[in-house]
C-alpha cells in the first residue's frame, strides 16, 4: 500500500490556513485580550505526565507495527519526532497565557472559544530545537520535507539578525504575517505542505502547553458540546467513544478534548439521526467513518471501549489515512481543520 507522507487532515489545515491569511481574515470569533502573565512559567506539564506520554508513544508504535503495518515506513520518523517533541515539551519556557475569569465565563457561555490560533505564546527555543534535532530522522527518500527543512533553515537564517525567530515561526500560526513571507518561501505546492507540517510540528509543543495551561486553570464546563474546540476553536482531527458510546472529540491544533453529543456533525451542527451515517470496514470494527449528509463532511472516529489504553492521538490521524481514502472514494469530504462559526467562512 502507498502510503502519503502526510495526514490528509494536515493537508487540508494548510490550505485553510493559506486561506485565512490571505483573505485579510472575515473572522467572526471576537479578538481575545490574551497576552502572556511576564516571568511566569506554565507548571501544566510534569515529569509525571511526560513520562506517561512517551509511555503511551512507545506502547502505542508497538502495537500500530504488529497491526498496521502498512505504515511500516512512516513509524522510524514519527516515532523520532514524537518523543523529540515530548521531551521539548517539558522545557518549554513560555509563560502562560492570561485572560480574566470572568472572560473566559463569557466566551464559554456565548460559545466562542477562549483564543485563536494565532494567540498561543510560542517558545523560540524549543521550536528550532526541533527543527535543529529532526533532521537527521527525515527519510532520504522524502525529498519534499528534506526541501521543506532547509527552506526553513535559511528563513531562520536570514531573520537572526532581525530578530530570535519568532516572526518565522508565526507564519505557522496562522498570523497575518504570513502574506509577507509567502513570495520568500521558494517551494512548490506539495512542498508547501512539508513545509507546513514541519513548521507545526516544531511549535506544538508551545501550542499544547498554552492549552494545558488554560484548561488546567479554567476546566472546559461539563455543558461544553460544540463540534469545535472550547480553547483554539479548530475541528477534531479525530472523535473517539468512551465509556457507554459517549463521544468526545480531539482538537487539530491543541490537543485539547471535548464532549460531544452521541449524534451531532462536529462541522454543521446537525443532530438529525437520518441525515448522519457512518461507514466501517470489517476487518477494523473499531474505527468508524461517521458522516453528515447535509454539509457531506466526515469524521474519523476510534472505538475505544474495548481498548486497554486510550490510543496515542496524533499517530492515530496518520494511521487512519485509508479511512480517509475510504470515506472520499465513497463521495465524503474531508472538513477543514477550522471551525467557520469561529473563524468565518475559509472552506473551499
Ligand atoms: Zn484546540
Ligand atoms: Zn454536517
Amino acid at each position: 500500500m502507498a502510503v502519503p507522507f502526510l495526514p490528509s487532515e494536515r493537508k487540508k489545515a494548510n490550505h485553510d490556513a493559506v486561506k485565512i491569511l490571505s483573505r485579510g481574515g472575515s473572522r467572526i470569533c471576537p479578538g481575545s485580550p490574551v497576552f502572556v502573565l511576564e516571568g511566569v512559567v506554565s507548571m501544566a506539564y510534569s515529569h509525571s505526565d511526560c513520562d506517561k506520554e512517551r509511555e503511551a508513544i512507545l506502547r502505542s508504535l508497538s502495537l500500530a507495527k504488529k497491526q498496521k503495518p502498512a505504515y511500516g515506513d512512516i513509524y522510524p520518523f514519527l516515532e523520532a519526532l514524537f518523543l523529540l517533541q515530548v521531551s521539548v515539551k517539558r522545557g518549554v519556557t513560555v509563560s502562560p497565557p492570561s485572560i480574566a475569569a470572568d472572560l473566559v465565563r463569557a466566551k464559554w457561555d456565548n460559545g466562542f472559544p477562549l483564543c485563536r490560533r494565532w494567540e498561543f505564546p510560542l517558545d523560540v527555543e524549543s521550536a528550532q530545537e526541533i527543527h535543529r534535532s529532526i533532521l537527521p530522522h527525515i527519510p532520504e527518500t522524502n525529498q519534499s520535507l528534506r526541501r521543506a527543512h532547509g527552506v526553513l533553515a535559511e528563513l531562520l537564517f536570514r531573520d537572526a539578525p532581525h530578530s530570535d525567530g519568532g516572526s518565522v515561526w508565526r507564519i505557522f500560526s496562522g498570523e497575518e504575517g504570513w502574506v509577507d513571507w509567502e513570495e520568500e518561501i521558494p517551494l512548490a505546492q506539495e512542498d508547501l505542505v512539508s513545509f507546513f507540517f514541519l513548521g507545526r510540528s516544531c511549535i506544538r509543543p508551545s501550542i499544547e502547553r498554552g492549552a494545558l495551561d488554560l484548561t488546567e486553570r479554567f476546566p472546559v464546563p461539563e455543558g461544553w458540546m460544540k463540534g469545535y474546540c472550547p480553547i483554539c476553536g479548530s475541528l477534531p482531527a479525530l472523535l473517539f467513544s468512551v465509556g457507554e458510546g459517549e463521544r468526545r472529540a480531539y482538537c487539530s491544533w491543541c490537543s485539547t478534548r471535548w464532549k460531544l453529543h452521541r449524534l451531532q456533525c462536529p462541522s454543521c451542527d446537525n443532530r438529525h439521526h437520518e441525515s448522519l451515517g457512518y461507514l466501517y470496514a470489517e476487518s477494523e470494527p473499531n474505527y468508524r467513518i461517521q458522516y453528515c449528509r447535509l454539509c457531506r463532511n466526515y469524521f474519523k472516529l476510534v472505538d475505544t471501549r474495548e481498548m486497554l489504553d486510550l490510543p496515542y492521538f496524533p499517530l492515530e490521524e496518520w494511521t487512519t489515512l485509508h479511512l480517509d481514502l475510504l470515506a472520499q472514494r465513497d463521495g465524503w469530504q474531508q472538513p477543514g481543520a477550522l471551525s467557520k462559526v469561529v473563524y468565518g467562512d475559509v472552506g473551499p
